[in-house]
């Protein structure tokens, strides 16, 4: 495993809310290019979660090397439900991380979520849709 220094935060500096060194490859050879590069055991990649989760930061893999996975920071994308296609099941409810999803299902708290899309892929009535954060309802 692998841990390497994140290069949107690297470019940010300063302006950064997290630390740095927040990309993690999981392959015996490292494949990332990013700086600050060296092993990592599983107690690091823990401790990436765990800084993640203080953030509010999306881990996820990188769309073009599942090998490596980053920690985004959210913003660009919002969940929406539809209330006139949701029943109400409340299946999402308990698969967001970030507690953005109410017991009455359509109901999206935009302001707590991440923009992960978890609840998009569980949804049995597909209800939910990711917008841009733009314009998504409040
Ligand atoms: S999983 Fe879909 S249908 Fe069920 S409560 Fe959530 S948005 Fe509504
Ligand atoms: S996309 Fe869905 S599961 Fe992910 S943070 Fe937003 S409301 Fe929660």
């Amino acid at each position: 495993m692998w841990l390497s220094d994140c290069g949107c935060r690297a470019s940010a500096k300063d302006k950064c809310r997290s630390r740095t060194d927040l990309c993690l490859g999981f392959v015996k050879e490292p494949v990332s290019g990013g700086s600050n590069l060296r092993p990592a055991k599983l107690t690091d990649a823990l401790e990436v979660l765990a800084e993640a989760g203080r953030h509010h930061l999306v881990t996820r893999p990188f769309t073009d090397n599942p090998d490596l996975a980053g920690s985004c920071a959210p913003g660009r994308l919002v969940a929406v439900s539809d209330e006139a296609t949701c029943d109400g099941c409340g299946v999402c409810v308990p698969v967001c991380y970030f507690g953005a999803r109410s017991k009455e299902g359509a109901l999206v708290d935009s302001a707590r979520c991440a923009g992960c899309g978890l609840c998009v892929e569980v949804c049995p009535a597909g209800a939910t849709t990711m917008e841009k954060r733009e314009t998504a309802q409040a």
